[in-house]
This record gives C-alpha cells, sequence and structure tokens, in this order.
C-alpha cells in the first residue's frame, strides 16, 4: 500500500497531495466516528506508534513530487486514521518540509492535542485543520465515539494551548449532522477560546451512513461565527487534478 496518494481536490486545500503516516488496510483512529467514510475499522486505539519507515516514505515522496509536484498545492498529513497517532510525525513533518517548498497542512481530530510531543510536531506546519464535532463529553461519546482513553476536556485544554502558540494558519472544522447541529451554539462558545484563524462547517457530502445536513442548516450554523472567517463545503469549489492513483484516493474515501 502506498502512503503517498492524491492529490485529491479539496474544499479547502485545492490541490493536495496526501501523506499517511497510518497507510493500514483498515482504519487505525483515535475515534470511530458515527459518519466516517473509511468502512473498515481495524483498531480504536490511543497510543502512539511507528506504522510507515521513513526511508521508505522519502522515496515514495521524491517520486511523487517529480510526477505531480507541479498539480499540487498542499502537502497534507491524512489518510487512514489519525495522522497524529504516527509516533514519527514529526520527523515526516520535517523530511516534507527538506524535500518541498509546498505549504504543509494536517487534518487531525484534535484527540491527541492535549500530548506535548503531538503539539511539538505540529509546530512545524503551515496549516493545522483539527476537528471538533461536539460541545460536551456526551455529544463526543454519540458523534465521535473515542477510545475510552481520551476526554472531552482533555482535547479542550490541548487544542487551547495549541492554537495559543502556533504561528501558522489555525482552522477549526466541524462535522455536523442531525445529532450535533443542536448544539452549535456550546462549540461555537468553546471556538471563542482559542486563537481561530478559520472555521470550517463540513457535512458528509460522501458515501456515509449518516446524511449529510442541507445547505440551509450549515448557514444557519454559520451566524453563530460572526467575526470569523467561515467556510461551507457546500459553497467550496474543487478542480479536476490527475492522481498517482485513484484506487489509493478511494480507499481513504475522506472528505477533505
Ligand atoms: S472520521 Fe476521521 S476521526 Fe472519525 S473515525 Fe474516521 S478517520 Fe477517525
Amino acid at each position: 500500500m502506498r502512503s503517498v496518494y492524491g492529490p485529491i481536490d479539496s474544499w479547502r486545500l485545492k490541490r493536495s497531495l496526501g501523506v499517511d503516516l497510518i497507510s493500514q488496510k483498515g482504519r487505525v483512529c483515535t475515534f470511530d466516528c458515527v459518519y466516517c467514510q473509511i468502512k473498515r475499522c481495524q483498531a480504536v486505539t490511543s497510543k502512539r506508534q511507528k506504522f510507515v519507515d521513513m526511508d521508505d516514505l522519502r522515496e515514495e515522496f521524491d517520486d511523487a513530487l517529480e510526477i505531480v509536484g507541479d498539480h499540487t498545492d498542499y502537502i497534507t498529513f491524512s489518510g487512514m486514521g489519525e495522522p497524529t497517532l504516527a509516533v514519527n510525525l514529526e520527523e515526516g513533518i520535517k523530511m516534507v518540509n527538506e524535500l518541498s517548498n509546498k505549504p504543509t497542512a494536517i487534518l487531525t481530530n484534535s484527540s491527541l492535542m492535549n500530548e506535548k510531543g503531538v503539539r511539538n510536531a505540529l509546530k512545524g506546519l503551515d496549516y493545522v485543520i483539527a476537528s471538533l464535532d461536539a460541545g460536551d463529553q456526551e455529544t463526543l461519546e454519540k458523534v465521535n465515539r473515542p477510545d475510552k482513553d481520551i476526554l472531552f476536556k482533555d482535547i479542550i485544554d490541548g487544542l487551547k494551548k495549541f492554537s495559543d502558540n502556533f504561528q501558522g494558519r489555525f482552522a477549526l472544522e466541524m462535522m455536523l449532522i442531525e445529532d450535533n447541529y443542536p448544539r452549535i451554539s456550546d462549540i461555537a462558545a468553546l471556538s471563542r477560546e482559542m486563537r481561530v484563524d478559520e472555521i470550517q462547517l463540513n457535512t458528509p457530502l460522501r458515501p456515509s451512513v449518516v446524511p449529510p445536513l442541507e445547505e440551509e442548516k450549515l448557514q444557519k450554523a454559520k451566524k453563530h461565527f460572526k467575526g470569523v472567517e467561515t467556510k461551507i463545503v457546500y459553497q467550496e469549489k474543487r478542480t479536476d487534478t490527475p492522481k498517482l492513483d485513484e484506487e489509493e484516493v478511494i480507499r481513504r474515501g475522506r472528505q477533505r
């Protein structure tokens, strides 16, 4: 299985070349979200591990840059689960920054943000897109179904610590569905306690067992974030970029 895939036409990262430091056959994640678009779950865990060999990744990344480097706007850490579970994430970010001058990003579910090693690794990126789908522990358990060691209060502490010190662009993303839409004001209140550059309102438009909310509801949700740049998944344009391997993109399934 390849660890470099895409570029994906992303609603917020334009042409995004993916680097997957998990690269397992099923998803390995700290969460088991009800709306997850990666069907096969391999493990729900909060134990950071090494999944991908850095020398192999270097070679693969270098080759990919030669083929699709000119069609890439962002290098994005994402893939078959939660990228901060990879214990060599910091090393991976350094390697990508050495080999490429493209801006770098990550899609993280924020669950390990309270770990210092994770916050240090993320400092090397230009753009951090961190999810927050819940305003309390109960909604977290209902929507994200976290590993038993993940607590809502720790996620919020971690997000505050990180956003206060991060020099790059920090976006908070919400995947809105019927279960968390009624709690949007709680999530908005928490977002005002952080240094947030951008809000991204998402809903599952790709195949998922949970139906998406219609655009009108996302527009209503946007009103809770006055004064902060807010993007809505329905409104952003995508391009049609040639891929390294279409299969590898479909496998990851995730809505960028
Ligand atoms: S949606 Fe993302 S955070 Fe949630 S289970 Fe799937 S990979 Fe993990």
